[in-house]
């Protein structure tokens, strides 16, 4: 089985998964990937390799994950409520709920068996590294 094949076996597997969760899955070229809770679904950014695109809808499935626990919900609430994240606590929670995110995506490659590689740990840095970057220019100006 070449590479691909393998990562195409992996991420057909995980939207398996995420169909048996009721979540419908959207594959499109050069969109922003995201879960969207109110319809339920996950679209993925079709133009990046199959082993990429596996690691981000294990992100978004996180994502989902912490949409589906109540106590989850309520404590990232703040995030999905406000549309522009301006106090540094938003943004510190955005980032808090990002990894977990990360983190819960892998959890569920571990419990299915669908083995990550060392892409998936760069992939996550990079994308952390983003919110951090945008963290970094909150300057509250109320009091915390
Ligand atoms: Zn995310």
């Amino acid at each position: 089985m070449t590479e691909e094949l393998r990562w195409k076996t992996k991420l057909s597997r995980l939207v398996n998964i995420c169909m048996e969760h009721g979540i419908k899955i959207k594959f499109k070229r050069g969109v922003q990937d995201v879960y969207s809770p109110d319809d339920k679904d996950i679209v993925v950014n079709s133009n990046r390799t199959k082993e990429f695109q596996f690691y981000v809808l294990l992100h978004e499935f996180g994502h989902y994950l912490i949409d589906s626990d109540p106590a989850l919900q309520k404590k990232f609430e703040p995030v999905s409520l406000a549309r522009k994240h301006r106090l540094l606590r938003d943004q510190v929670l955005l980032l808090e709920e990002e990894v977990l995110a990360w983190h819960l995506g892998e959890q569920t490659a571990d419990k299915y068996w669908l083995s990550i590689g060392p892409k998936f740990r760069g992939l996550k840095s990079k994308c952390l590294k983003a919110h951090i970057k945008v963290l970094t220019k909150v300057h509250p100006k109320k009091k915390e």
